[in-house]
């Protein structure tokens, strides 16, 4: 990696993309986090209060709601059971994205840290909360603010406000693939979508009212 790289949020991007269409572990929003890592990973996910059994110092995580360690050849995410679990969730994922992103901290600078932490930060919120999800709510009339994301995604109020920053993080001409992806998913939950936004479109063309005009129409037509 060159060091005046910049975060590529198009890989980020279609690395989400591709396991919101292939899991069958995400059917709705929110999901459980261990069971998507453990759908699309080796990685295993164990609480704190586990770490001793593996003779992993705790302490040493600070204030951090998840930590991935590799213990003889085995990622192993350990997760604070007494965080707040929308928390322990977007931290559970963000470090699994830093092993789907190719992230190899070994070698890192500080920028390229910097880097790789905005890059699975972006991962995260587009695999948690879906920009394609969002912008179809959007469409439908609902406004994305703080508490609808906080509600519906069962994300952190730091999650939403930073989610609502970087909707707009798609500036590169997007590839055919790229659209494809966006009716998959928006087909494959559809169902959940409906069910928290329902689509009113339907409702404009099969308007009683409308239909009672047409009839009346009708009736001096042949
Ligand atoms: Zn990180």
């Amino acid at each position: 990696m060159m060091t005046n790289s910049k975060p590529n949020f198009q890989k980020a991007y279609k690395n989400a993309n591709e396991i919101l269409v292939s899991s069958k572990t995400i059917t709705e929003f929110p999901y459980s986090a261990s069971k998507l890592i453990k759908e699309q990973s080796d990685i295993v996910c164990r609480s704190f209060d586990k770490a001793q059994k593996y003779n992993v110092d705790i302490e040493a995580f600070g204030s951090k709601s998840a930590v991935i360690i590799n213990l003889d050849n085995r990622d192993i995410i350990f997760y604070n059971q007494n965080e707040i679990p929308q928390r322990v969730k977007f931290s559970m994922i963000h470090e699994f994205g830093h092993r789907k992103n190719g992230h190899e901290f070994k070698k890192m600078s500080d920028e390229i840290y910097g880097i790789a932490e905005v890059e699975t930060n972006y991962f995260t919120a587009q695999l948690l909360m879906p920009e394609q999800i969002l912008r179809e709510f959007q469409k439908r009339g609902r406004r994305i603010e703080k508490s609808f994301l906080m509600n519906t995604f069962g994300v952190s109020e730091q999650a939403a406000i930073k989610r609502i920053e970087t909707l707009n993080k798609i500036t590169w001409e997007r590839s055919l693939l790229e659209k494809q992806y966006d009716d998959i998913i928006l087909n494959k939950y559809l169902p959940w979508i409906n069910s928290i936004v329902p689509n009113n479109i339907d409702y404009l063309f099969s308007d009683d009212e409308a239909k009672q005009q047409e009839r009346e129409l009708w009736k001096y037509k042949y």
